[in-house]
């Protein structure tokens, strides 16, 4: 199959509606991600995206809408504190977790009685929500376990070959995936962190909580291995410089080459010990969130290993380093 990588424009959305219409898939922009849509309620098209991706069978999609599209033919109708969270932050990274009315397929959720509705807010995944005009089931658009793509280029060196279209919508700006907020309950429960916080929950409907490690999951797809690049990774504390000049040195010898992911305190700290290969993530909560998953798919290209630190432990970094602890990390 050849693989068209086209800005979005009349054509190439006309084109984009056509390959849902007939089951296939697209991969589009957002501002958080790229997605691998299918028809929402084409259980055959949503199967595909499960195998194209090699997903584990139990890890529900997100379907997305554009804002103009009534999604109370889609779910039951939400409590009062989500509508105030959507009319705060929606169209924008979050995804909503609501009872599904079961019009979609039900591969869609995994046989669970909940559907994940997301309302991107990015101009060019607007106006491909808005020609295709239908529910769009979508995960990120990687292999699964390999890190989310950030550029079109990401999307193509994952799929060539294999789907028939992507819509190129340069790089996101948000650079992690939304955060995932179960809203069945008495009060909005993150299952995912994303670049809208608990705090910024909190600020509207006054209560939001993060849903509680160890017990039923909840959102099935945390539990599995994330975002992993190509190449070897590691993560240390800022602190931990030596330790991590020790295994760089270690690595070099086994023939790898090896850059870090740093911010300017550890790039300082690196330099007095002689390294020079760097990644700039940034000094921010936006900017780190932003350019993680840039540097981890420019690191498997470029070098042999990658080394990260640790960030603050802040609510606003606990989205990017909720990924970039699963990038680093070997299990
Ligand atoms: P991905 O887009 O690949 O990052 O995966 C979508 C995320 O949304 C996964 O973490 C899923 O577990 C989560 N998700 C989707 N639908 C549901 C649902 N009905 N209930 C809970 N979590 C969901
Ligand atoms: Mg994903």
């Amino acid at each position: 199959m050849h693989t068209e990588v086209v800005a979005p424009n009349g054509e190439s959305l006309a084109l984009a509606k056509e390959i849902l219409k007939r089951g296939g898939l697209v991969a589009f922009p957002t501002e958080t991600v790229y997605g691998l849509g299918a028809d929402a309620r084409n259980d055959v098209a949503v199967a595909s995206i499960f195998a194209v991706k090699g997903r584990p069978q139990d890890n529900p999609l997100i379907v997305h809408v554009h804002p103009e599209y009534d999604i109370s033919t889609l779910v039951e109708e939400p409590k009062e504190y989500v509508k105030q969270m959507m009319h705060a932050f929606a169209p924008g990274p979050i995804t909503f977790v609501l009872n599904s009315k079961g019009v979609v397929s039900p591969r869609v959720s995994c046989g669970l009685n909940t559907l994940a509705i997301r309302i991107p807010k990015s101009e060019s995944a607007l106006s491909f929500l808005r020609a295709v005009d239908m529910p769009v089931a979508a995960p990120s658009a990687n292999k699964s376990k390999h890190t989310s793509p950030v550029t079109a280029t990401h999307v193509y060196e994952d799929f060539q070959g294999e789907i028939p279209l992507i819509l190129d919508g340069g790089r996101c700006v948000g650079g992690i995936e939304s955060t995932v907020v179960d809203c069945t309950g008495d009060i909005p429960l993150i299952l995912r962190a994303g670049i809208i916080t608990a705090e910024d929950i909190r600020a509207v409907v006054g209560a939001c909580e993060h849903a509680k490690s160890g017990g039923p999951v909840k959102s099935p797809g945390t539990k599995y291995k994330h975002y992993h690049p190509h190449c070897k990774t590691a993560m240390f504390a800022p602190e931990e410089v030596k330790k991590a000049v020790a295994l760089a040195t270690e690595w070099r010898k086994e023939g790898k080459t090896v850059v870090f992911l740093v911010t300017e305190a550890t790039q300082a700290a690196l330099t007095l010990l002689g390294e020079r290969e760097f990644y700039p993530l940034g000094e921010t909560p936006e900017a780190a969130s932003r350019n993680a998953y840039y540097y981890l798919r420019k690191a498997e290209k470029e070098y042999g290993g990658l080394i990260a630190f640790s960030l603050p432990e802040t609510e606003e970094y606990r989205g990017v380093m909720n990924r970039l602890k699963k990038a680093c990390s070997n299990e």
